[in-house]
């Protein structure tokens, strides 16, 4: 298994794509300033959950535990 530092990247990353879902999605009714507030979030949101998918490509390479995990399973 992924360590629990891999673990806990995986899961920001996911609230963060959820946030910006959830962002565009109510956005959808708004018009004028509330609009562009809904959309600075969302944005915001995605911005978020990019840098978290880096930090967890960043962790699977620094780190080895996928690899580890994969091999352990093989052998
Ligand atoms: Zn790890």
């Amino acid at each position: 298994m992924p360590c629990e530092v891999w673990h806990s990247l995986l899961e920001r990353c996911y609230e963060a794509e959820t946030a910006y879902s959830q962002a565009i999605t109510s956005s959808s009714g708004l018009v004028g300033v509330e609009f562009d507030k809904a959309l600075q979030r969302a944005e915001q949101a995605r911005e978020v959950s990019l840098v978290c998918e880096k930090a967890l490509l960043h962790h699977e390479q620094m780190h080895d535990c996928i690899k580890k995990s994969a091999f352990a399973k093989a052998s």
